[in-house]
């Protein structure tokens, strides 16, 4: 398997270059040169598969030229070390809990995956690898924790000042060693931004070996496409004849991307459903065809808070530039904060789950798809642990929620991290000190 660039398609490069050396100009964005499917033999077994079977099967369609057999298993083995549940919340609907990875978001699936491949990638050079990434909240969290003490690998995270929730925050800013988080004066557009003129200027890529860990790298994708195997086996189990939709609370695009590259390798999956909150940027053009990126706004789902999503160009990209096949496939919805809060009330109420802001936003979605698709299973992807954001499900609530260990053990550690404005030149000194 090739990579290429999808801003420079007839320039074919391997693994290693498109997910770690050649990342650089051109936002990054490398496709595999084609998707690869699977077998109807790998399908019919799949209900007997366990999670990290699939992943390694689908993984060796991606990696198998550039990587050994033994390092796929271990890698995919190692990265997925905890459960990803299939919840029935009610009838029809089904929550994909996300969640329990080390960081209770599901960026700990493509952190995970990727500290592991760019240290197999990485073993015979002696240059050390800088990871700048700018997170919305949960990316961050989830690549200091991969990262954390791996040899050879240094970290950079950049976040918004006062736009990610206290616990989000304490999980960047409290590792230490390898890992430096900076606090930039802006929103996280502005954070996006500054990572792309770091990758775009070739002065500082001449002193630093950059890499990105956000969800432009393909090496976060590959990963998430797994557990949409994984999803559907599990509802086969239980319901065999209906078609399945899924529903993906969605900000820069990553993780619905994986389902579509998912759903091309043969994947049966009836519909996919992008949720946002009122950064609606996919949701309106898949209504009237105008992608207009917009400066974003602040919501309670806030890893969602994205204006002009990175990997819309991806999904472009798999639907031939067709506005009409990118129609077929994907519904779009958005809800403001009060119906998300309403939405985080009466999935307790009614159905006793307690779901977070964005998966609130996801289960929405999915139950106004399913108002029109009656023999449909849906299921939503719960992308984040409601404690991760316990100030907001509180009040939706009015009720305490228990705080797992890996969150509490956080409040007593010491927040340390950089401060700039949303300068290039203020976070290039910072770089290179
Ligand atoms: C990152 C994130 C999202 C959005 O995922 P994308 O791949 O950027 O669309 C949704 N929910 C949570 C909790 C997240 O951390």
């Amino acid at each position: 398997m090739k990579f290429y660039n999808i801003h420079k398609p007839e320039k074919k490069v391997n693994l290693t270059e498109a997910v770690l050396t050649g990342i650089q100009g051109s936002e990054g964005l490398f496709m595999p040169e084609y998707i690869p499917t699977l077998l109807d033999s790998f399908f019919e077994q799949l209900p007997q598969l366990s999670l990290q079977e699939i992943g390694i099967a689908v993984a060796e369609k991606f990696l198998s030229e550039d990587v050994s057999k033994t390092d796929i298993q271990n890698i995919v083995s190692e990265a997925l070390n905890f459960p990803i549940p299939l919840v029935n919340v009610t009838e029809n609907i089904y929550s994909l809990e996300l969640f329990h990875g080390p960081t209770l978001a599901f960026k700990d699936v493509g952190a995970r995956f990727m500290a592991r491949l760019f240290s197999v990638l990485n073993k015979n050079s002696s240059e050390k690898i800088k990871i700048l990434v700018a997170t919305s909240g949960d990316t961050g969290g989830a690549v200091a924790n991969a990262f954390f003490n791996v040899e050879g690998i240094s970290v950079t995270i950049l976040y918004p000042s006062g736009k990610v929730s206290a616990l989000q925050e304490k999980q960047l800013t409290t590792l230490g060693k390898n890992i430096s988080a900076i606090e930039v004066n802006g929103t996280f557009d502005d954070c996006q931004r500054l990572v792309k003129q770091a990758f775009a200027d070739v002065s500082l890529q001449q002193k630093l070996k950059l890499a990105s860990a956000n969800s432009i790298n393909l090496a976060r994708l590959i990963p998430q496409s797994f557990y949409y195997f994984w999803a559907v086996a599990q509802a086969w189990k239980q319901n065999k004849k209906q078609a399945i939709a899924i529903s993906v609370p969605s900000g820069n695009f990553g993780n619905i991307t994986a389902g579509i590259i998912a759903q091309k390798m043969g994947l049966p999956i009836s519909k996919f459903i992008a949720a946002t909150n009122a950064n609606n940027i996919v949701p309106q053009y898949l209504l009237n065809g105008n992608y207009e990126p917009k400066a974003s706004v602040q919501t309670i789902s806030n890893a969602m808070d994205v204006g002009n999503p990175s990997n819309f160009a991806r999904m472009k990209v798999l639907f031939e530039n067709s506005w009409e096949q990118m129609k077929a496939s994907i519904n779009g919805f958005y809800f403001s904060d009060k119906e998300t809060k309403a939405a985080i009330r009466n999935l307790y109420t009614r159905f006793n789950y307690i779901a977070d802001p964005h998966g609130a936003v996801g289960y929405l979605a999915l139950a106004a798809y399913l108002k029109e698709e009656k023999n449909t299973t849906g299921i939503f992807l719960e992308t984040a642990h409601p404690a991760k954001f316990i100030d907001v499900v509180e009040e939706a609530l009015s009720e305490k929620i228990e705080i797992p260990q890996a969150l509490s053990a956080l409040a007593s550690k010491q927040k340390v991290a950089g401060k700039i404005d949303a300068d290039y030149e203020q976070l290039k000194a910072i770089l290179l000190a």
